[in-house]
């Protein structure tokens, strides 16, 4: 049972944060500046003006000195390195290239509380500084950028065929659900878990962690090297995990690999019997063991989420080849509700969601009244009826621990009080446990939530029953949305 001192605290944790950032994940219309809607505009005459131009003197012609005025005019404006695939007039005349993960549809979930970048605190987040000089709006689903395009005047390329703004998608298509999308249609609160693959070259860890997930969660997710440490592939774990019954959900990030090797590996997905594949962009390379390896991040999240819609609803690669069989698989992806700047949090859902998002998984919650603030933004836009939401829950063991987590990894955020808490007990696996059960009880009754994804310690999964059990959570029963606990004490909400 949750205490009523402990309900009463979190009651008051809560009203603190709503009183300091009530609005802190909506977005103000501020609209942009009006020194940048007046170049843009005057950008706009210039391409007017240029295409009758272009088409008499004709391209072969104007390229390469339209090229070369074009790198020296954004040269020495905005430090231009001729992409070729200039899209300033879309982000308030900020050019994403800046950003340190190349994201064409950010800011990623690892910026710095302070708003500086997760890979180099020594700049503002690209995508922070667009979003604040769009009038704090993100601009719409974004292309992935094409290399061969480099060098190219894109002020020829635009007035001639205009630029892409958004990516395309194909209607939806209907496939068979599996295991983890007919639980979370089934309206029930819906657990799921990850293994870590671990570094030997073989089954074991792999599949001793899935069997003492097994017998609470709806389906199992494989890390894809976490933390950019090498490790045994999503892929093979996922693929080990499928064939041994347990559901897999095959998580993906864009660090590793190009847009060819995460094409191979979602069709590779159905074909070995993975139900379901997570899209995440991915930490960078300098906190893992290979600091030195080069980051790819041809696409990111949302560019991925739409490749892998593309193949199963349109059936063709992103390039439009076609597919001889498309696959099947349930799409997720991922956001940090923990993140600045917060305004485009929700915003950046909506565009995973846009995207073909049919589940997301959250960040580590362990400030819960601010998680409470981004589901209030999220059921206000309504977000929470197109796409399932599962918060990510840990277990903190110790201070020494929970410090090291809030210092060393970037986008998990763990208040003071938690730390203190767990400092302050005389045993504190004790707290942590207490702690999570905490959490896993108000997330329980949480309007718009549609369960939770459990990221333990491998070698902590072994408390795994004895939580949920304290938290109601370990019976059919327990997770049924009739069923109407009075653990949650007086702060429960009711369940749509
Ligand atoms: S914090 Fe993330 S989105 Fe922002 S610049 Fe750095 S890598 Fe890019």
């Amino acid at each position: 049972m949750l205490s009523k001192e402990k309900a009463v605290a979190w009651r008051a944790m809560l009203s603190v944060s709503q009183q300091k950032s009530k609005d802190c994940y909506q977005s103000p219309a501020a609209g942009m500046s009006g020194s940048t809607r007046l170049v843009i505009q005057a950008v706009h005459v210039g391409l007017a003006v240029l295409r009758p131009i272009v088409k008499v003197v004709g391209r072969k012609h104007l390229e390469r000195p339209m090229a070369w005025l074009e790198s020296k005019v954004k040269g020495v404006m905005f430090d231009c390195q001729m992409c070729g695939n200039c899209m300033l007039n879309l982000t308030a005349l900020r050019c994403p290239t800046r950003c340190k993960k190349q994201i064409r549809n950010g800011p990623c979930g690892g910026v710095r509380q302070d708003g500086t970048c997760e890979l180099d605190p020594t700049m503002v987040c690209a995508w922070r500084d667009i979003y604040e000089h769009n009038g704090e709006l993100l601009p719409d689903r974004l292309p992935p950028r094409e290399f061969n395009f480099e060098g190219r005047s894109t002020w020829i390329a635009e007035a001639l065929e205009g630029m892409p703004s958004v990516m395309p998608l194909p209607a939806k298509r209907e496939v068979p659900a599996g295991r983890l999308e007919q639980d979370l249609a089934s309206g029930d609160f819906v657990l799921t878990g990850e293994v870590a693959p671990g570094t030997a070259a073989n089954a074991s860890a792999v599949l001793t962690q899935a069997e003492l997930l097994a017998p609470w969660v709806s389906a199992i997710n494989a890390t894809d090297a976490a933390g950019a440490n090498a490790a045994l592939s999503s892929m093979a774990s996922c693929a080990l995990m499928a064939r041994n019954g347990y559901t897999a959900v095959l998580q993906m990030t864009c660090r590793d690999r190009n847009r060819i090797a995460l094409q191979n590996d979602l069709l590779s997905a159905t074909a070995l019997g993975i139900e379901n594949v997570l899209c995440l962009t991915g930490d960078g390379v300098a906190n893992g063991d290979h600091p030195g390896a080069k980051p790819v991040f041809d696409l990111d999240s949302v560019s991925l989420i739409a490749a892998a819609r593309t193949m199963r609803d349109g059936g063709t690669f992103m390039s439009g080849r076609a597919l001889n069989a498309p696959p099947t698989y349930y799409i997720g992806g991922v956001e940090n509700p923990f993140a600045p700047p917060f305004g485009a949090r929700v915003q950046r859902l909506k565009k995973k969601i846009d995207a073909g998002a049919q589940f997301v998984m959250t960040q580590l919650v362990y400030d819960l009244p601010q998680f409470e603030l981004f589901m209030e933004e999220v059921r206000r836009v309504g977000l929470d009826r197109r796409c399932h939401i599962l918060a990510g829950v840990g277990l903190l063991t110790s201070p020494k621990t929970a410090n090291w987590i809030s210092k060393n990894v970037p986008g998990i955020c763990i208040p003071d009080e938690i730390i203190k808490r767990l400092e302050s007990a005389e045993k504190p696996m004790n707290a942590g446990i207490a702690i999570t059960v905490e959490i896993l009880r108000r997330m329980r009754t949480m309007e718009g939530l549609a369960g939770v994804h459990l990221m333990f310690h491998p070698s902590r999964l072994n408390l795994l029953g004895e939580i949920l059990a304290q938290a109601g959570l370990d019976t059919k029963e327990g997770r049924r949305r009739n069923f109407a606990p009075e653990l949650v004490g007086a702060e429960s909400k009711a369940i749509a």
